[in-house]
């Protein structure tokens, strides 16, 4: 096993045309509690999350709450060492890494099954332990089994993109026939409209690209629709085609959006934002509910996995070398990848 290992370093903040992450050799994770596992990285998904992170937009929220970092959330490979209490998984199983990459399991939230949102929660790629690299260790309880037939590539993006897909339909309460729309059709977009298509929702996409509607009809979505800056219009004709609809997903980080959500749902209907932004305009008298949601637990996890295995559930995906790291940022900032790119080590 290596000393060392290649990782993309972050030591400064700053716009991810300046080529922030550097190409570093650095020491190798090694095994430091019994419970943990050695896992050689096989491909870590590139989040927009870590864009923001990196250029410095949610400074004020403490992220990244520490230099240097080793970017990376998505993380999928195969375990090398396992420490001498861990009982869940052999040498040579795949396992992924969500962004959460620990929690305190003792607490209320741990103890009702949101381990996620743990007082006390470890968040992956905000140390130096993140996926932009060839090794990481963790505690065999923040590790999900992927199944040796999934590919790596297309299973890392399962690891944050698609359990908040998962867990955004699953706030919009979905069943047989109910009407959802989804605003975003993009990484996380993409992988929402299957989800609510194995519960038997009549799905219509939203997106201000034609090509990532003709991607959302290709997954099964029963309508799509071209979004419109202009809200009157655009309601006008939502309504005129489709009606109001139960519940409404918001993947688009933009306000608007999520005031035009609201007003495209029903009295006593949902709105759930799986974004960071403000909620505009809020009328209770219609009996709304406008609901947060935030990647998922460990239990969702393996719900992913499972549903995507039975599902044959579609992630579309680019990979890269991991030195390209920088590139594939700049890509992502300028709009220039389709649905998730993966780097590869
Ligand atoms: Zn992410
Ligand atoms: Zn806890």
């Amino acid at each position: 096993m290596p000393e060392k290992m290649l990782a993309m370093v972050l030591s400064e903040l700053g716009p991810v045309e300046s080529n922030p992450l550097k190409l570093t050799e650095i020491d190798r994770h090694k095994i430091e509690k019994p419970n943990e596992i050695l896992i050689k990285i096989e491909a870590c998904g590139v989040c927009h999350s870590q864009l923001h992170g990196i250029e410095g937009d949610w400074k004020e929220l403490g992220i990244p709450p520490t230099l240097p970092t080793v970017p990376g959330h998505e993380v999928v490979g195969i375990i090398k060492e396992i420490g001498d209490d861990v009982t869940k998984f052999r040498i040579g199983d795949r396992v992924g890494i969500t962004p959460l990459m620990g929690a305190c399991l003792n607490c209320q939230y741990c103890n009702d099954g949101k381990e996620y949102l743990c007082e006390k929660m470890e968040v992956t790629g905000e140390s130096l332990k993140g996926g932009y690299t060839e090794y990481i260790t963790v505690s065999e309880d923040f590790a999900t089994k992927v199944p040796q037939s999934m590919k790596p590539e297309y299973a890392a993006p399962l690891f944050c993109a698609g359990i908040t897909a998962y867990k955004a339909v699953k706030a919009a309460e979905p069943r047989k026939n109910k009407k959802i729309v989804i605003f975003g059709i993009g990484g996380v977009g993409h992988m929402a409209i299957q989800f609510a298509k194995v519960e038997g929702c009549e799905v219509t996409a939203v997106s201000r690209k034609q090509k990532h509607l003709d991607v959302a009809k290709k997954l099964g979505a029963d309508n799509t629709f071209v979004y419109r800056a202009e809200q009157e219009v655009f309601l006008n004709e939502l309504i005129q085609n489709y009606g109001l609809f139960d519940a409404a997903i918001v993947f688009a980080p933009v306000d608007e959006v999520t005031d035009t959500a609201i007003k495209s749902v029903k009295k006593g209907g949902t709105i759930v934002i799986a974004t960071v932004g403000k909620i505009p305009n809020f009328l209770a008298f219609e009996e709304k509910t406008v609901r947060g949601t935030l990647i998922g637990s460990r239990k969702d996890m393996q719900d992913v996995i499972e549903i995507s295995e039975k599902h044959d559930i579609h992630v579309i995906t680019e990979t890269f070398p991991l030195k390209q790291a920088n590139d594939v940022l700049q890509k992502l900032k300028n709009s220039e990848i389709e649905a998730r790119a993966v780097l590869i080590p």
